[in-house]
């Protein structure tokens, strides 16, 4: 039944679990190489089954004794689980297994990392632990008894009780196996306490390896910052008497939302100012709340099946967003938000790697832990929360809550409370989960008669996986300017549903300047001649604003890199004048002086019939930030000298985005002083953000050596500080060094490659350098093949992850396509390659 060929699973054949688990007791027994768990299971007939098999999940584990309802049993053991003839009552299930955490460098399931146990569980790693039905939609009660010599041991839920050498938790909500973990080590709890609305006092703790106290007091504000937004904005309070977060240095992803027993990546959620960067802790921030958040979006309610992932994750991404608007600026987050979608989530909609937000069917579940389903599955909910209205959106969510506490659900059950709350019918909105592919949204206008119309036409382009687009919901927002850019008409939402249709908007006595998808309403990829340069100077709406000078910058990047002409004049000039308005936040002009990405700039050209040619992508983004430094040189030495800070360094949004557009205008001051104001900023600087940028602004200009080796030997025993020193020579490498630069680090004493922080740092870095990665002679490609072939059999989910990289191969020139079509053959002729692994390459290469 089941044998070692990957196996395709299948949304469509969902069954339920024959047994309900009532409750479960473990017992573990800790040691590196011998962990002992023992696990006491009450199950019942589960009477909306029919399928009554008993199969228990269980992989990599040493079966040592089974029982059920005392009496020893002999089941049938294969590499993936067991099967057992059971009572056709209510019984109870023992079994004993042996572990071994040393040994664990997949980081799922039980394992350690310097020197401290714990866990990662989700998606399928409970069943690395122990024998268990390993699916979402059986929940229990657990009831956790830990044995081990370490001063602080953890699990999910309340703490029973402990002695020296013991503890005893237990977690009275139901929930999936997923959302165990556990913890164990000599780690050091930063404390803090909060009272929910409810009026119930939580202890709350994030602990951490010694060293490491001085990084936790910002995660724990953030912390109960989005305590008391949960309550505020959703009416959700926090339902344990502890909630705790724990550091670790070795995980595959950013964070886990266990019960009651966060785990993160250190990366994501040690913080100070002297070695983390303004980013560094809004991303922090949003973190802490994704997790957090999860308590009710995935955890209170979970999903059925993991087809339904974006149940929670799309909610929770949603949600975390909706917290950083608010912490900190509404159209600063969105902007980051839609520059982050169109670079990874469209990336993946248009290329081999295209699935619907919920997908149908996969290999290796870890694989869809994607853009797709998180950022493009928020996305789906703020359309729906744009057409249905924030109080709607309040009353569906409050029914959802309501009626679906303490269940496994789908994305039916999710529409379903929208259409009860209002009566709409969401038919059609359902494309959005089933169907891949970025929409195109293609609008002409006519003027006559006084009447302004606009008429929009959406196109998906067919996938593998959606070879038949069906016409979505689009909600488009609308805004009118008159030519003294006065706004005529608010914001109006289309609701576009055929695949064309027209708008007319009356009573317009001069033709109009139509500011289109306000606030990037829909991910769509627009396509409309808009006045960009009256946009740029006018829009009342900070996105569109900030998106006509970025539709100006691809404009005129793509005719430098298409036929060498110069920077548009115009969209220099605009910017200029953008900048100089001492009335706009710093941040948002900031954001104002980026340019699109090098590879976004590939996706553009492939969309439209060329061929990208990485170095000459390269040399009109370098001819560009010439232009704007050579345009903006009068203003820029007193830019950059009114963003300074003098006082002490706090990392909001205020004193952030004072930061980045100080140091905007010295990345664009560093091409005409040669990088003196950032050898001076790197000297006296006092925090990570300007010491960092001041070291990026030193090695583009070519001088940087003395600067990394005196950041090498402030940091060199800063784990999270030494990622950023390797990933940053790469990144800031010129296209020719930038595939020996990586490989000389990756010889480096401290590239401990085992690491998925460090491995990322480095080699995340060269395939996020596209003129490196892209080198003509297929270095880049193959630096990064060997590296996957050696870490693949060490950690196939960090491999997977990371093969992404050759996803955009079929955009480039016959020579580079197979170049890398080698490197996918080889990858995937390697013995014993991973199902992680073999699926992405499949794909990919298909
Ligand atoms: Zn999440």
């Amino acid at each position: 039944m089941r044998d070692a060929a990957p196996q395709t699973i299948y949304l469509a054949d969902y069954t339920p679990f024959g047994f309900d688990v009532d409750e479960v007791h473990l017992t573990f027994d800790l040691a590196p190489s011998a962990t002992h768990v023992r696990a006491r299971i009450r199950f019942s007939p589960n009477p909306d089954a029919t399928d009554r098999t008993f199969f228990l999940h269980g992989e990599n584990l040493t079966l040592l004794s089974a029982k059920i309802d005392g009496e020893t049993v002999k089941p049938k053991v294969t590499s993936e689980g067991l099967t057992c003839d059971v009572p056709s009552i209510p019984f109870t299930w023992e079994s004993l297994v042996q572990i071994d955490p040393a040994a664990n460098t997949a980081l799922e399931g039980l394992y350690q990392s310097g020197g401290m146990y714990c866990t990662q569980c989700e998606a399928e790693g409970f069943r690395k632990i122990t024998y268990y039905p390993d699916r979402p939609d059986v929940m229990s009660t657990f009831t956790v008894r830990i044995n081990g010599p370490h001063p602080v041991l953890l699990s999910n839920g309340n703490l029973v009780s402990s002695g020296d050498g013991w503890a005893e938790w237990h977690d009275p909500w139901r929930k999936p196996a997923y959302l165990f973990a556990l913890v164990a080590g000599d780690l050091i709890a930063h404390r803090d306490t909060f009272t929910t609305m409810e009026g119930r006092k939580v202890d709350l703790a994030l602990y951490v390896r010694p060293g490491d106290e001085g990084k936790c007091a910002f995660g724990m504000q953030a912390l109960k910052d989005s305590m008391v937004w949960d309550e505020k904005v959703y009416g959700r309070a926090y339902d344990l008497e502890v909630f705790n977060i724990v550091a670790v240095d070795d995980f595959n992803m950013g964070a886990m939302e266990n019960k009651g027993l966060n785990i993160f990546n250190a990366s994501a959620v040690l913080a100070s100012p002297e070695t983390s960067t303004d980013m560094n802790f809004e991303r922090i921030e949003a973190i802490i709340a994704h997790e957090y958040f999860h308590n009710w979006t995935g955890n209170r309610i979970t999903c059925r099946d993991w087809f339904q992932l974006c149940l929670k994750e799309g909610l929770t991404v949603y949600r975390d967003s909706q917290f950083t608007s608010d912490m900190r600026s509404a159209p600063v987050k969105r902007i980051g938000d839609v520059i982050d979608l169109r670079g990874r989530q469209f990336t993946e909609d248009q290329g081999p790697l295209a699935h619907p937000v919920r997908p149908e069917s996969f290999q290796e579940i870890n694989n869809f832990y994607t853009a797709t389903v998180y950022e493009k599955g928020a996305e789906v909910i703020g359309m729906l929360r744009t057409l249905v209205g924030a109080d709607a959106y309040k009353r569906a969510l409050d029914m959802y809550f309501d009626r679906h506490d303490g269940q496994a659900c789908t994305i039916e059950d999710w529409l379903q409370v929208f259409e009860d709350a209002t009566g709409r019918d969401l038919t059609q909105f359902k494309r959005w989960y089933s169907q891949a592919g970025t929409p195109h949204l293609s609008v002409t206008e006519t003027y006559k008669n006084a009447t302004y119309t606009l008429t929009l036409t959406q196109h998906t382009p067919p996938s593998a996986a959606t070879p038949d687009p069906q016409p979505l919901v689009i909600p488009v927002a609308v805004g009118l300017l008159d030519a003294s850019g006065a706004e005529v008409m608010e914001t109006q939402v289309l609701e576009v549903t055929d695949a064309t249709q027209s708008f007319a908007f009356a009573g317009h006595s001069e033709k109009p300047t139509a500011s289109i998808l306000r606030n990037f309403s829909a991910p769509v990829v627009l396509e409309f001649d808009a006045d960009h340069a009256a946009l740029l100077a006018h829009d009342t709406d900070p996105f569109n604003r900030w998106e006509s000078g970025r539709a100006l910058a691809l404009a005129s990047l793509m005719a430098a890199i298409t036929k060498g002409t110069a920077p548009d004049a115009d969209y220099l000039q605009g910017i200029a004048t953008v900048l100089r308005d001492e009335s706009l936040d710093p941040a948002y002009r900031a954001l104002m002086l980026g340019l699109p990405g090098q590879s976004e700039l590939a996706a553009a050209l492939h969309r439209r019939g060329d061929t990208p040619d990485p170095q000459a992508i390269y040399d009109a983004v370098q001819g560009m930030k010439d232009a704007l430094a050579q345009t903006l040189q009068d203003d820029l030495p007193g830019l950059y000298a009114r963003h300074q800070i003098e006082g002490a360094y706090a990392p909001d949004a205020e004193q952030a985005g004072m930061r980045a557009l100080g140091n905007a205008a010295l990345s664009l001051l560093t091409r005409l002083d040669g990088g003196d104001t950032a050898q001076a900023q790197y000297d006296s600087a006092t925090n990570m953000t300007q010491q960092l940028a001041a070291l990026a602004c030193l090695i583009r200009a070519g001088r940087g050596d003395a600067a990394l080796a005196d950041f090498e030997a402030q940091w060199k025993d800063d784990r999270l500080v030494m990622d950023k020193w390797f990933g940053l020579q790469v990144g800031e490498a010129k296209p020719d060094d930038a595939v020996d630069t990586a490989k000389a680090l990756t010889r480096h004493s401290d590239f401990n490659w085992k690491n998925p922080n460090r491995f990322r740092a480095t080699l995340g870095a060269l395939a996020a350098h596209h003129a490196g990665f892209h080198a003509a002679d297929g270095s880049g490609y193959a630096l990064l093949a060997d590296w996957l072939i050696k870490l693949d059999p060490v950690n196939p989910q960090t491999t997977a992850r990371m093969c992404s990289a050759f996803q955009t191969w079929r955009r480039y020139d016959q020579i580079r396509q197979s170049l890398m079509a080698k490197e996918l053959d080889r990858i995937a002729s390697t013995p014993n390659l991973s199902r992680d692994t073999t699926e992405m390459i499949t794909r990919i290469r298909n």
